[in-house]
């Protein structure tokens, strides 16, 4: 088959803002050595499976913006979309009717003036910068291959257009393009489906398998709250057992605009547990229903966030490729932040390639001064600093909060050494070792319009695929799914926030609904069976936020 080939110094897979700071910092680096250089700028694309830039982007989000100051000039930084900045906020222990303020929270958890933002917007501002220094950006576009020579990525190469769901080619086939770089950079998100594909052939030796939460988030707008705006809350507890990590947020963005979101960890025991219904119950919770009251759903969206830290993060760089951001798995867990770790890695990154342009030599031993500028960085040594607190959240919350305590007063050093982690598939029990989950109350005439049951809120995400396509979630192995029916109970018609699987009415086997899919990786992840393969859909696919 015929393929165009388009050649670039930079090729960029995912127009996040790992992605996006790397190529801002680069460019302006760039631009900051032309006086008197007759060197040709760098020729740098980003591709962003995304029907448009943002489209895929959803975060709480209340950012850390120390790293982005570097990254901007004060201009740029005072432009940058917000809704408002938190002047209240509390951390909270939920029981199933009550909640206790957490008296005193350590100075990294606390977020009081930092701006809270839809990541969708930042996205396409810095996007917009990004054009303006000389970037190309297209959207719609999947990668599906990394191109290699010799043992070198050498490009990527685009998913094919226009294929029917038997997989023959339709009128309207155009053959993906394969883009060549000098440097390709990963900056996918969590789990990113090329990233994944080198990380797994370069796992760090002695390091932990990278572990991740599922994150659901919904924009309610509520009646007017005088003063809301800026109020936020973070809350661990109810409805989560003391053996799941995760928590839930509450973000008031204007006086009648608030976010809500609850974050699971994957590594959760019972199979009967369902993310969706952890939200629904933490919305019905009296301490949140005072925020939400009367409110109707405008977005609903779901991601995957890498939980691990410092003792999961991969190898950042092989022969012609990096990997930037929660790509790499560069996210704080505890302070629920990951957007100033990856504009960290941006900028370690950019710099990087700004060094390899300048002296013409963009070889592995080049890359490698990325993850070097990253190990130097303040965004490091807050890892560092936490390294064994996730894995000890595996031993139930006491141990955990205790682990918080003895890192916060010891940089970390304490408790000692790398403790383990294993994979979140792995730690599923069987159906019969379990109690079943409490399934959401019915909701109360003031929450009609949030407690939505899942595929309501799905509409919300405004989810889209091509149905005439080939399904882009693959079984294997369909009589493995029989096997899991009976162990486990079909956890994956529970844990997909996008409700794609649902049981067969014979209860032999699943169907799979790909049109709903929100791209969010759980399946692949927390499948006990590890017989769910998630592939890249034609360009274009999946939910468009537009505020999230
Ligand atoms: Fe997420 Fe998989 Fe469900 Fe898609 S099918 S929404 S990737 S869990």
């Amino acid at each position: 088959m015929e393929r165009d080939t388009m050649s670039f110094d930079v090729v960029c897979v995912g127009c996040g803002v790992a992605s996006l700071s790397t190529v801002l910092r680069l460019l302006n680096r760039v631009r900051g050595d032309q006086s008197g250089s007759q060197k040709t700028p760098p020729t740098v694309l980003v591709i962003e499976k995304a029907v448009s830039v943002g489209a895929h982007t959803l975060s709480g989000a209340v950012v850390d913006t120390k790293p982005l100051a570097e990254l901007l000039s004060p201009q740029e930084f005072s432009a940058l979309p917000q809704f408002a900045t938190v002047k209240e906020e509390s951390f909270q222990f939920l029981t199933p009717l009550g909640s206790r303020r957490v008296p005193w929270v350590l100075p990294p958890m606390r977020a009081e003036g930092f701006p809270i933002v839809s990541l969708s917007a930042v996205t396409r501002y810095l996007a917009g910068l990004c054009e303006k220094a000389g970037a190309e950006i297209y959207s719609g576009f999947a990668a599906v291959e990394l191109l290699r020579d010799n043992g070198r990525i050498t490009g990527v190469r685009l998913g094919d257009q226009g294929v029917d769901k038997k997989g023959e080619k339709k009128a309207s086939f155009q053959p993906g393009a394969d883009l060549t770089a000098r440097v390709v950079v990963l900056g996918e998100g969590a789990f990113g489906f090329l990233s994944e594909q080198l990380i797994e052939q370069n796992r760090r030796a002695g390091s932990n398998p990278q572990t991740y939460a599922i994150g659901v988030k919904e924009l309610i707008e509520t009646p007017e709250r005088k003063g809301a705006a800026g109020t936020i809350m973070h809350t661990f507890g109810y409805p989560l057992d003391p053996f799941t990590y995760g928590g839930g947020f509450v973000y008031c963005l204007s006086d009648t605009l608030t976010a809500v979101g609850m974050v699971t960890a994957l590594d959760y025991r019972n199979p009967t547990l369902n993310p969706h219904d952890m939200f629904r119950l933490f919305k019905h919770h009296p301490s949140v229903r005072s925020f939400i009251a009367g409110g109707k759903v405008l977005e609903y969206g779901a991601k995957v966030l890498p939980e691990g830290g410092f003792h999961s993060v991969p190898d950042l760089v092989a022969d012609g490729a990096i990997v930037v951001g929660d790509a790499g798995g560069l996210c704080n867990s505890l302070r629920l932040k990951g957007v100033h770790l990856a504009v960290q890695s941006g900028l370690c990154a950019g710099d990087a390639l700004f060094e390899g342009w300048k002296n013409d030599d963009l070889s592995r031993a080049t890359l490698m001064k990325y993850p070097e500028r990253l190990k130097e960085s303040p965004g490091w040594k807050e890892l560092r600093g936490i390294r064994n607190v996730r894995a000890c959240f595996t031993y139930g919350s006491i141990p955990g909060i205790m682990s918080v305590g003895m890192s916060a007063f010891t940089g970390g050093r304490l408790p000692p050494g790398r403790m383990a982690l294993e994979p979140d598939r792995e730690a599923l029990k069987a159906l019969a070792a379990v109690k079943p989950c409490q399934p959401p109350a019915k909701p109360d005439a003031d929450e009609a319009g949030t407690q939505l049951d899942k595929l309501s809120d799905v509409f919300f995400s405004k989810t889209r695929h091509e149905e005439d396509q080939p399904c882009h979630l693959k079984i294997p192995d369909p009589e493995k799914c029989k096997i899991c029916i009976v162990k486990y109970g079909a956890p994956c018609t529970l844990f997909c926030p996008g409700q794609v699987y649902v049981l067969k009415d014979d209860q032999q086997g699943i169907h799979i609904d790909f049109s709903n899919c929100l791209h969010c990786k759980t399946c692949q992840i927390k499948d006990p069976m590890d017989n769910i393969r998630w592939t890249p859909p034609e360009g274009g696919g999946g939910p468009v936020y537009s505020r999230m």
